[in-house]
């Protein structure tokens, strides 16, 4: 089975570690070089994309892990983890950094700041079984992506959506997926930790 790491640094880990323990692989936490070294797969987890980026530098994990997704690493980011996966970080703090792993922009907190969390039905492009409930926590949105990411979804027209509807909040970029939700709260639909399963399956 293969090996699916879960970036352990903060955040939603324990969350991501439960999703993927109800797949065929085996989850592990990752905070080292050489943890990492052995993963086929990793996921970044939501939670605060600045801590995680500066964790991330001094667990002298970030060129490691920026190395692997150049090379082709699959990579689930959710939220923070988003954010952590863009090539451009709009709002970030000053020494944000970002990996680079999907060719887009992704602003932090689009959804506002009054706005703490939001909720909607989404249709995911290759998610068979109808929409998601995808639950938004001071997410990020792309505000906008090259032309080899394929746009996974977008928030719907709403009105609840406010000035978010039409906003893109899930891509995929070879086998580097990234939400601007939290799959990992969902416990009754794994769809997406599955999706990202398959693509760890097809390298
Ligand atoms: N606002 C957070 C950040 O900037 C992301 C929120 C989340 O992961 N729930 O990192």
């Amino acid at each position: 089975a293969p090996v699916i790491g879960v970036l352990a640094l903060q955040g939603d880990v324990r969350e991501h570690l439960l999703a993927l323990a109800e797949q065929d692989v085996l989850a592990r936490p990752v905070r080292r070089a050489e943890e990492l070294a052995e993963v086929d797969g990793l996921v970044l987890p939501g939670g605060e994309s600045t801590t995680m980026s500066r964790l991330l530098s001094v667990f002298e994990l970030f060129e490691p892990l920026r190395e692997r997704i150049a090379d082709g690493l699959p990579v689930l980011g959710s939220c923070a983890g988003m954010i952590l996966l863009a090539r451009e970080v709009l709002d970030g703090r000053p020494d944000q950094r970002s990996l680079g792993g999907v060719d887009m922009v992704v602003r932090r907190n689009a959804f506002g700041r009054q706005v703490d969390s939001f909720e909607a039905d989404l249709d995911v492009t290759g998610l068979p079984g109808g929409a998601l409930r995808a639950v938004f926590i001071r997410a990020p949105w792309v505000e906008s992506a090259g032309s080899d990411v394929e746009v996974l979804a977008r928030v719907p027209e709403v009105p609840e959506a406010g000035a978010a509807a039409g906003r893109i909040v899930a891509v995929r970029q070879g086998a580097v997926i990234a939400t601007a939700f939290h799959p990992e709260l969902l416990a009754g639909d794994r769809r997406v930790h599955e999706m990202f399963v398959h693509a760890v399956r097809e390298r």
